[in-house]
């Protein structure tokens, strides 16, 4: 197209994403300054992300590990959970928390989730503990606290352990508590789309020492001493590069929380009709790591407002169009969770993340609304 000047095509506006990994100059400076000091495993950065990433957990012992996924297995593992045990465990969530509890040689049990709040339900966690049940596994899912205060009623009743995944849910609390002090333990992701990330890795978070050394050998080959295996342990460790990202983004993130959450709040109040908007369980903190809403009337409606969203530049996206207990290792289970499918067919998530203008949130908005409105949404 000869003698069409560049800047006579009117300028599309760009895609706003759906997440937005930060990965700033601090960040490359500390993982610089780890790789010329040269300690790069396991070193001084981890026990000081370690001891800084308490002060989100009251304190508790924190032993970081190389992702969220090997958090839960440790965890389960360091709980003595395995063989001929099973864990109920919500079907609606990201596949890592059923795999975990394989990988560790427990069955995962599916028990629907609340339809609000899309955490375990309580009252379905507790028809689905049998005699095998070792423990309970609630996800906070999109960073919505799970309610733990029942799931620990049911757990103390029948002898449970708990083990929390807050892969998506940093600095969620409940009534104050902040998510990851309640467990037998917790599990943290730092893949880059969370709410802070370290490239890859992840937290187990315990009550007490002892269960955080048990940790340390199992993340280690069994080692403390180099050499004098106590117990089989695997290599999970984390990387002092990632430590170092880490305890970067953790300075940062009560700032990305509050702007998540206001972010929340602006899409709640401008998102006028059709698409029901999160809902905020009593006493809950949620700190957005998805702001999710229901598309009603099914699968088909709300992939049509995805790809309307996508056309008008809204990156956004379904967490999950398929649940665990339908996936290809878990579908022989049979689970039948009719709450999950439908939440599973009208999810949609639109973008929260912090990197967000005040214009963004407005195309968001506008965009949203109107690809409901041809969609046929109607609540
Ligand atoms: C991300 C995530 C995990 C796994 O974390 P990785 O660091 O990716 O291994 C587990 N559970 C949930 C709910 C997650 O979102």
């Amino acid at each position: 197209m000869q003698g069409l000047r560049k800047d006579m095509i009117p300028a599309a506006k760009p895609t706003i994403p759906a997440a937005k990994p930060v990965l700033g100059d601090d960040e490359v400076a500390a993982a610089v300054r780890v790789l010329r000091d040269g300690r790069v495993v396991q070193g001084p950065e981890v026990a000081a992300f370690e001891e800084e990433f308490g002060s989100l957990v009251e304190g508790r012992p924190c032993v970081a590990v190389n992702s969220g996924t090997s958090a839960l297995h440790l965890a389960l593992l360091a709980l003595g959970i395995g063989q001929g045990d099973e864990v109920v465990v919500p079907s609606f969530s990201f596949a890592a928390t059923a795999n975990a509890v394989r990988l560790a040689g427990a069955e995962p049990v599916f028990a629907e989730i609340d339809p609000e709040t899309f955490c375990l339900d309580p009252d379905a966690a507790a028809d689905a503990v049998g005699p095998r049940t070792a423990a309970l596994l609630p996800v906070h899912l999109y960073g919505h606290p799970a309610p733990m205060g029942r799931l620990t009623q049911l757990a103390q009743r029948h002898g449970l352990a708990v083990v929390e995944d807050a892969c998506q849910a940093h600095a969620a609390a409940l009534h104050g508590r902040p998510v990851g002090a309640f467990g037998d333990a917790a599990c943290f992701s730092f893949y880059p789309t969370k709410n802070m990330h370290a490239l890859e890795g992840g937290m187990v978070v315990v009550p007490d020492a002892e269960r955080a050394r048990t940790l340390r050998l199992l993340r280690n080959q069994g080692m403390e001493q180099r050499y004098e295996n106590e117990i089989v342990g695997a290599n999970m460790r984390m990387t002092d590069v990632a430590a170092a990202i880490g305890r970067v983004q953790l300075e940062r993130l009560p700032e990305w929380t509050e702007q998540r959450r206001t972010n929340a709040k602006a899409l709640d109040a401008g998102l006028a009709g059709g698409l029901v908007t999160p809902q905020v369980a009593d006493g809950a903190r949620h700190v957005f790591h998805q702001y999710t809403v229901r598309v009603p009337g099914g699968s088909a409606v709300r992939d049509a407002v995805q790809r309307e969203l996508q056309a008008a530049g809204v990156g956004c996206a379904v967490y999950y169009p398929t649940p665990i207990h339908r996936l290809k290792p878990y579908a022989h289970l049979g689970a039948d969770l009719p709450v999950t499918d439908q939440a599973a067919a009208e999810v949609l998530s639109l973008p929260v993340h912090p990197a967000l203008t005040p214009e963004d949130l407005e195309r968001i908005v506008a965009a949203a609304d109107s690809a409901a409105c041809r969609a046929g949404v109607t609540r």
